[in-house]
């Protein structure tokens, strides 16, 4: 199975597109498949209370997670999961297999995204079922939502400098690429990106986190801000699983220097990149640009 699950590029790709597509649309029902998804089921009575007759007043993202704000002062919060995706479509198209939950969208929200006029949906997809999409409310509140008060910083916001960094990794022992998942220190990175800011600041997977000195955090920021930046303008990285609301794949694949290229000379040593595993996922690196754990 394919280790890939959207991280921030990813959910950031369809946080953008929703903005452009569905923005100021209206929802004018809502369907769900009633299984259950990560432990939990639809909550379908909440959510028609929330949504139908609703406006989805904005699109973002939080760490991995997708919110849509909606005028009826909820929010409806989406975690991809490992294969989740939300797909606009017109609603003449039949659903795909494992769609879970479908918004039907007013008919302007289909003349703005050009299939002429006829109702557009939003269906969350998801055949693995570790997703989840969950009805919080507004605003004001949202920080106390058990899944969003844990995150750490973004690191993306132009808040996000060397010495929150620093912060996040104080007298930590362990292993930098853990920690670098770990979504309470820093949020949206997952097995990928972590793997391909390490190459770019030639830090090996193994350092302790909190033993990182002024030179080597300053190059991991850098290297944090530059790779997740370059991903979300590739529109992020499609293995098997993940496309935009568009079903269209990313394009980052082409750009990943080490992740699941294990055998294959690094790009700036020649040096074959190795595979180990750490914390139970497999670490990909270059043992010579990223040669010391100390
Ligand atoms: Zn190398």
């Amino acid at each position: 199975l394919s280790e890939h699950v959207p991280e921030l590029p990813e959910v950031e790709t369809v946080a953008a597109d929703l903005r452009r597509r569905v923005v100021g649309a209206t929802i004018e029902d809502v369907w769900s498949s009633r299984q259950r998804l990560r432990g939990c089921r639809i909550d379908v009575m909440g959510l028609r209370r929330a949504a139908v007759g609703a406006a989805i007043e904005s699109a973002r993202r939080r760490g991995k997670y997708l919110l849509l704000e909606l005028s009826s002062s909820r929010v409806l919060l989406f975690h991809l999961g490992m294969t989740g995706n939300l797909l606009l479509a017109p609603a003449r198209l039949a659903q795909a297999p494992h769609t879970h939950l479908v918004l039907t969208l007013d008919r302007l929200a289909g003349r703005r995204a050009g299939v002429g006029d006829e109702a557009l949906e939003l269906r969350f997809v998801d055949p693995r079922r570790f997703g989840l999409c969950r009805v919080v409310a507004r605003a004001a509140q949202l920080e106390r939502v058990r899944e969003l008060a844990q995150l750490g910083p973004e690191p993306l916001d132009a808040g996000f400098s060397v010495a929150t960094l620093a912060a996040a990794l104080r007298g930590l022992s362990r292993d930098i690429k853990s920690v670098l998942m770990d979504q309470r220190r820093i949020a949206g990175l997952g097995n990928i990106y972590a793997s391909e800011v390490l190459w770019t600041a030639g830090i090996h997977p193994r350092t302790p986190a909190g033993r990182l000195g002024p030179v080597r955090l300053a190059r991991l920021h850098g290297a944090i801000r530059h790779v997740l930046a370059e991903a979300v303008s590739n529109r992020g990285t499609t293995f098997r699983d993940f496309a935009d609301p568009a079903g269209q794949p990313g394009e980052h694949l082409r750009a990943l220097h080490v992740y699941q290229r294990a055998g294959q000379p690094c790009a700036r040593c020649q040096t074959l990149i190795r595979s180990v595993f750490l914390g139970q996922r497999s670490t990909f690196f270059c043992p010579r640009c990223q040669r010391s754990s100390r």
